[in-house]
């Protein structure tokens, strides 16, 4: 027979799987370590199980003790999985942006789950790096793991994970492109496979993908620490604002940042184009190794790591109305006709010459606009915005009984329904805030620089 003698067994021995479509640009060969066959979907297995086993060997940890972490999900299923089968009891302190699955899904391995703010300082009581360390402090028998700074956590990666990649690809592997959060895989598997290349007489370049947020790339090309580079954003599992004992910066040859929404369309990309439904990080990954084209020849085996599933993100990358709310749906606003579409159910408001200055400024409160055209029995024959209104303002404060033929602007361009985005944004000036579109019989409709944006 042959079967493993609890879950933790099957940590590890992860497949190299080839990318076969998103990757097509690329001249070389590129692999992806595919971590999510871990018990715990991810390969956050490795270090926690090393975490713990070198935490037991040196006292840190003692039966029943109580295993207190921050983190983003994935160490928690790690270590949640590893105290199930050893008997210890798990707290785990979470970042308020993480999805709600990955909250659920601890709870599910039976670990009390404590959530904190996101947009608070590190050093800030509130952050889950303090809540995580005064827990630590304050419950007996508990013992804080800190992934960032724990040893362990690169040690996993030096001792498995890079010796099963360095002996699947046949000591073939000529980079490792991964994302960054701990630096733990990034810096075991890069120092391991460096040390092998060169008793092997090769080299290994070791890419690490980072965010927009984080400190990580500005500080590994200019060793400055830039608290400028830190602001929210929303890729998981990568980035940071600190910088963690983990991330081996010697090891690392460069890094790339990817944008939130590349991270998330090429999350989605994954899935579709190459069955493969992984995490947030693993379309940073995807999207990163292309931004590096240039650095790769034909002859080249390059592995990427990706560290976790999909399912995780089930309410958040792989909805489409999370991804519109935040602009990452990449819609075909093509044509004056596709701009207008969403404000069809809505009439075109306009004023008329000989309406007092008083009535549009009525018509533009109640509406919420900032601008109109004017019209005539002819047509259309002028506009009226907010910079006209405040300018005639300033010198004469009767300007509300004026007619609007007084002081109004001139009139919009106007386009056919077919009219090209980009067409249609030349004729937007520092004069010109927006364009009108014909829609045949009569009916007509406003675009105005808000639109365009939006249709970006
Ligand atoms: N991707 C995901 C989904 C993760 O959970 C993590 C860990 N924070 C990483 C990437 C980064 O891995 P590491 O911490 O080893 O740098």
């Amino acid at each position: 027979m042959n079967y493993a003698e609890n879950i933790l067994e099957t940590i590890g021995n992860t497949p190299l799987v080839k990318l076969n479509v998103l990757t097509k640009e690329l001249p070389c060969l590129v692999l992806s370590k595919y971590e999510t066959f871990n018990p715990g979907n991810s390969v956050k297995d490795r270090m926690a199980l090393q975490m713990i086993e070198d935490a037991e060997a040196d006292g840190r940890l003692k039966p029943g003790g109580t295993i207190i972490e921050g983190t983003s999900g994935n160490t928690g299923m790690g270590l949640a999985l590893a105290a199930i089968v050893k008997g210890y009891k798990c707290i785990f302190v979470m970042a308020d942006k993480q999805s709600q699955e990955k909250i659920d899904i601890l709870r599910a391995v039976g670990a009390e789950v404590v959530v904190c703010p996101t947009n608070v300082d590190s050093t800030d009581p509130r952050s889950y790096y303090s809540v995580s360390k005064r827990l630590g402090e304050e419950i007996p028998n508990s013992w804080y793991v800190n992934q960032y700074d724990n040893p362990s956590n690169c040690k996993a990666h030096f001792l498995s994970t890079g010796p099963e990649i360095w002996e699947q690809t046949e000591g073939k592997v000529t980079h490792f492109v991964v994302g960054v959060g701990t630096g733990g895989t990034i810096s075991g598997v890069g120092s391991y496979l460096k040390m092998k290349a060169k008793e092997a007489g090769t080299t290994v370049k070791v890419w690490g993908i980072d965010t927009y947020g984080s400190v990580f790339k500005k500080y590994h090309e200019t060793g400055v620490f830039d608290e400028n580079e830190i602001y929210p954003y929303i890729t998981e599992g990568i980035g940071e604002d600190i910088l963690p004992l983990n991330v081996n910066f010697g090891v690392i040859d460069g890094f790339t940042k990817v944008t939130d929404k590349d991270a998330a369309i090429y999350t989605q990309r994954l899935a579709k184009e190459e069955g493969m439904f992984l995490g947030n990080s693993a379309g940073a990954a995807v999207k990163g190794l292309l931004q590096l084209k240039e650095h790769f020849t034909k002859d080249d085996v390059v592995v990427v790591l990706f560290h976790d599933h999909g399912s995780r993100y089930v309410g958040k990358m792989f909805n489409n109305d999370w991804m519109r709310d935040r602009g990452f749906v990449e819609e075909d606003f093509k044509t004056a006709a596709d701009l207008v579409k969403s404000n069809s159910d809505r009439s075109l408001v306009f004023a008329q010459t000989e309406e007092l200055v008083s009535h549009a400024i009525e018509r533009m409160k109640s509406f919420k606009i900032s601008q109109m055209p004017v019209k005539d029995v002819n047509g259309f024959v002028g506009s009226l915005d907010e910079s006209i209104l405040l300018h005639h303002f300033i010198t004469d404060k009767n300007i509300a009984d004026k007619s609007i033929k007084e002081i109004m602007g001139k009139p919009y361009p106007m386009v056919i329904k077919s009219t090209k985005l980009e067409d249609i944004s030349k004729l937007m000036t520092k004069e010109n805030d927006a364009v009108l579109v014909d829609l045949e019989n009569g009916y007509h409709h406003i675009i105005t620089k808000h639109d365009i944006i939006g249709g970006i």
